[in-house]
């Protein structure tokens, strides 16, 4: 059966989660991503973060100075179950923290997630 694919009459819901692939762990999304692996999502004529789209449905507008953070460290991820609200100082700490895990100089290791 052929879909009406217009953007007109067509739900935002309906043509975002067509887009997303939902494994047993992360939900990925399949269309436009940036350079550093962001899913963009085309809404009301604006381009908008797909991860932070999925999370505004579920929990209201994200405040201002307040960015989402991949617990899942996957960039294309839109499951808000992987995603958390941090500060923009936080989500720099939180990179740094990655970082440093991956270079394996954080003792103990517990605090890392891989
Ligand atoms: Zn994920």
């Amino acid at each position: 059966m052929k879909e009406f694919r217009g953007t007109r009459g067509v739900l935002p819901e309906t043509r975002f989660w067509d887009k997303v692939k939902k494994t047993d762990s992360c939900w990925l999304w399949l269309a436009t991503l940036n350079k550093d692996g962001y899913g963009r999502f085309n809404v009301q004529g604006r381009s908008i973060y797909a991860h932070r789209w999925a999370w505004e449905q579920e929990n209201g507008p994200i405040p201002e100075g307040m960015e989402l953070d991949h617990e899942c460290t996957t960039t294309s991820c839109v499951r808000t179950a992987h995603l958390s609200m941090v500060t923009g100082k936080e989500n720099i700490f939180r990179q740094h923290q990655k970082q440093r895990c991956n270079y394996r100089l954080v003792v103990p290791l517990e605090n890392c997630v891989f």
